[in-house]
């Protein structure tokens, strides 16, 4: 038996107040005991070392990302609305795209990292353990599936029209049953780690009908997976979901779209919430203009619903407002993202969690903590694997060492200032 005892200034499990003087006592790699210390119980370990002035807490859980637009360096776009954004990201893959392959027809000796992987590298230097990814291609689930990632690959699904409906279907049965998706050596590496599973994302309220949305659930039911869809992220999307009209029916028209009738007239976000609340588990993303009616139901089911909340690329549409104290009054379950660097400075969790509390003082450090970990954890129906510092927790998912606190109690760190276990 190999037992280690650390000591730290304070512990911030997620899911009770930091408390002072902690003593974390680990049995082979896993969680036994988490108190305040004792010497008495730290000397029965094979060996007590004392971290000293730091906190011990969980790493943290990006509850929603993009890690295949990691290829753009700084986001752009800022201040544009979601309609007059969405063509720029589109334009700037293209470009990036034709970059990188006439860059590696130049030199074929120098590769290319292909942006994904980036993502991968930036949220794993981040001392992210879980990530819930849209997911663009077979190949970009295997290589996430092959990262020291856990979390859920979901197949992002985009059927705007009728004639697509099908072949979108077949491609989210395929991206299901796929030999690698349920493979045990790439989805079970150990006992405690956690597991990259895979999941569906059905991508906008503007992309994907409440028709369409129907027909995906005979194929979400089938296992428990997790579901996540952007929904009020835009105060435009009300009006098409209304009439197919306004700013986002011409970015559609734009995009080649000229087939509107799978949209129902008159269709509000809580049609697709109660259609989407058929599934395991559900990922809400954004949910910056949700009403009323749409909180009472999500906190209904806040056991299997939670709004992602991505404080970085909020500000970067220019929202203000303190939209997560309002949605956690309304007794909705609130987790944290990153949404992708195309509208957000980094994939480090740390800096959507200060970006946060800056905007929103009233929040705690505890209460920011917990939603990007625990909260997180449960969200995605991962908190078995990670989220708490716990007794049955591996170490390796669930301990960042943090050199940036002051007396009266820990602050979110800066990445640099963390070391992982
Ligand atoms: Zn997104």
């Amino acid at each position: 038996m190999n037992t280690v005892a650390y000591r730290a200034k304070w512990i911030a499990t997620a899911i009770t107040e930091p408390f002072e003087n902690g003593l974390l006592l680990v049995r082979n790699g896993v969680v036994e005991r988490c108190e305040p210390f004792v010497r008495s119980i730290a000397i029965e370990a094979d060996r007590l070392i004392d971290l000293g002035d730091c906190v011990i807490m969980p790493k943290p859980i990006n509850a929603h990302t993009h890690l295949d637009l990691s290829d753009f360096t700084t986001p752009f776009g800022r201040g544009l609305t979601l309609p007059e954004w969405i063509p720029q990201v589109v334009a700037a893959r293209k470009k990036n795209d034709s970059d990188d392959s006439s860059k590696s027809s130049k030199n074929a000796k120098l590769p290319i990292i292909p942006p994904l992987l980036r993502g991968v590298m930036e949220t794993e230097v981040a001392q992210t353990c879980a990530v819930a990814d849209c997911t663009q291609s077979e190949a970009d689930a295997v290589t996430l599936q092959q990262s020291n990632l856990g979390g859920w690959t979901m197949r992002e699904l985009i059927a705007p029209d009728r004639s697509r409906f099908d072949a979108v279907i077949q491609q989210a049965t395929d991206f299901l049953s796929s030999e690698l998706a349920c493979s045990p050596s790439l989805s079970f590496p150990s006992t405690h780690r956690c597991p990259m599973r895979r999941g569906l994302a059905p991508h906008a309220t503007y992309t994907v009908p409440q028709l369409f949305l129907e027909k995906l659930m005979s194929v979400a039911t089938r296992s428990p997976m997790l579901l996540a869809m952007h929904l009020a992220e835009s105060p435009l999307e009300e009006e098409f979901l209304k009439n197919q009209t306004g700013p986002f029916r011409q970015l559609l028209e734009s995009l080649g779209i000229s087939d509107f009738s799978g949209f129902a007239q008159n269709t509000h976000f809580i049609d697709l919430l109660g259609v989407l609340s058929r599934a395991w588990r559900v990922l809400v993303i954004h949910g910056n203009f949700l009403t009323e009616v749409d909180l009472a139901f999500l906190s209904e089911h806040r056991e299997q619903m939670a709004v992602v909340h991505c404080p970085q690329s909020f500000s970067h549409f220019g929202y203000t407002g303190p939209l997560v104290s309002r949605l956690r009054r309304a007794g909705v379950r609130v987790v944290l993202g990153t949404e992708g660097r195309g509208s957000a400075a980094s994939l480090d969790l740390w800096d959507e969690m200060r970006t946060l509390l800056h905007r929103e003082s009233s929040l705690s450090f505890a209460e920011v903590l917990r939603m990007a970990t625990y909260d997180a954890a449960v969200a995605m129906g991962v908190e078995t694997y990670c989220g708490a510092i716990l007794p049955g927790r591996a170490i390796e998912t669930i301990m960042v060492r943090n050199f940036a606190n002051n007396q009266s109690g820990p602050l979110v760190p800066k990445a640099s200032e963390i070391e992982s276990y």
